[in-house]
């Protein structure tokens, strides 16, 4: 049962330093009653307080943060069973393998790729988010070099992964602060994985195939002291894991058992359709995707899907407005305007780009929507037009005062005329017909 606010600032150590961020103890217990903060905000709770609050006052999902400085990440903090329901906020981290059996430029290889691989899409760039370093030998020489051969060119959040408490303090000697993610906690190990967790502030895997016993190992793992854990659940088929994943996230955000709200883990090389685990961890609520480097197609749509899935489904993918050039457009250049739908954007931008015509782009703001719909829906105006030209510098740019209106925003054009001073021309409704248009239509 969640906590009452004023039961947990009975707990709390009523210092009012603000520390968490909050003005008070008692803001702070409000949010934490509400499941939007978390205990470890407060640094001088103690070890009664966190046993008596426990996982009853965190989002239901706990926010798991891995590794440290730009290409850090975090995972969790997830309220919904369906992405149309609200949004989904954390997407998975990829990490792709190496192996302690691989030579160190083979690892340096893999390791610069997830560093620099780039999918430039809609305006965002998407990238993986780190390696996982396994232990295939089962030895600490073998496993150490492999870690130093990651680490040389680190920076990226990282997983370790070996069966050999030895090898892992080994590797975690050697990676300084980046906290790494280590697995995997079992009942059988969960005390010594926890003290190296605890001695490193590393994140730990915990590894169970049936939800009871997640639920006790998570809880045994708290009661050590290790509460930043993510969830390995052994699947052995596909099915299966897309059956105990909606389960975990069922029980989680309902917060009927509290001790498994936290990430999922997957490890999409232990199946034999690698690249459908992955499209099912990203659809189906994995956190952190292990995998084998991916082939550039498997890669682009892993990439792709990720995007689609963590896009909030409310609100369209928008471009910044602003004055955008393509090519080199001099004073005799059109001008373009249209609205910032980011897919509008990229087609119009594609097609400009193949016309071979340098020219601007006027973007104006109708918060993503598209120029039918913000036509339709009077976003799209006259006194936007006009303030975007005056806005973003148009009439230091060009010496003409000419401008084309996408077709749909055909019955503006009057008003955008005598708003602007501008001549409008009407361009296509079709934006794959802009290269004919200017070559008939446009003279400066
Ligand atoms: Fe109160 Fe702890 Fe927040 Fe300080 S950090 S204001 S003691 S809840």
């Amino acid at each position: 049962m969640p906590l009452k606010a004023l039961d947990i600032y009975k707990l709390l150590p009523k210092k009012n330093c603000k520390e968490c961020g909050d003005p008070t103890c008692l803001t702070f217990a409000m949010k934490l009653a509400a499941g939007k903060a978390d205990l470890d905000l407060c640094p001088y709770l103690d070890d009664k307080a966190k046993s008596v609050l426990g996982a009853t006052t965190r989002p239901p999902i706990k926010l798991v943060k891995l590794g440290v400085g730009e290409r850090s990440f975090s995972v969790g903090e997830e309220f919904v069973l369906y992405r149309h329901d609200k949004t989904f906020y954390h997407p998975p981290g990829i990490m792709f393998t190496v192996s302690d059996t691989q030579s160190d430029e083979e690892i340096a290889a893999v390791t610069a790729r997830v560093k620099d691989e780039t999918l430039t899409r809609v305006g965002a760039e998407l990238k993986f988010n780190g390696t996982a370093i396994v232990n295939t030998t089962g030895t600490v020489e073998a496993y150490a070099r492999a870690v130093a051969a990651v680490e040389k060119t680190a920076g990226l959040p990282e997983v370790l992964i070996s069966d050999n408490p030895q090898a892992l303090a080994a590797a975690l000697v050697l990676c300084g602060s980046y906290r790494p993610l280590i697995s995997a906690a079992t009942p059988e190990n969960y005390k010594q994985m926890c003290a190296l967790a605890k001695q490193h502030g590393c994140r730990l895997v915990v590894r169970e195939p049936t939800l009871e016993g997640l639920a006790k190992l998570t809880k045994d793992c708290a009661a050590e002291g290790v509460s930043n854990v993510v969830l390995d659940l052994a699947s052995k088929s596909l099915g299966d894991y897309l059956s105990r994943s909606t389960a975990i996230r069922q029980l989680a955000i309902t917060r009927e058992v509290p001790d498994l709200g936290y990430p999922v883990y997957l490890d999409a090389t232990a199946f034999e359709d690698q690249d459908a685990a992955i499209a099912l961890g990203i659809v189906k609520y994995a956190s952190v995707i292990v995998t084998s480097p991916l082939s550039q197609p498997s890669a682009k749509a892993a990439l792709t899907l990720r995007q689609n899935i963590y896009t909030d489904p409310q609100k369209p993918i928008q471009m910044n407005p602003g004055l955008y050039r393509v090519g080199t457009p001099g004073k005799d250049a059109p001008v373009l305007m249209t609205v910032n739908f980011s897919l509008t954007y990229f087609t119009l931008q594609g097609y400009l780009e193949s016309t071979r015509i340098p020219c601007f782009m006027l973007i104006v703001d109708t918060e993503g929507l598209s120029v039918l719909t913000s036509v339709a829906a009077g976003k799209l105006n006259e006194s936007l037009v006009r303030d975007a030209i005056k806005k973003f510098g148009v009439e230091n740019e060009v010496s003409h005062r000419k401008l084309i209106i996408p077709g749909y925003a055909a019955p503006l054009s009057g008003r955008i005329e005598e708003a602007t001073s501008w001549k409008v021309l009407v361009g296509p409704r079709d934006a794959a017909e802009i290269g004919d248009f200017l070559v008939q239509e446009w003279k400066p």
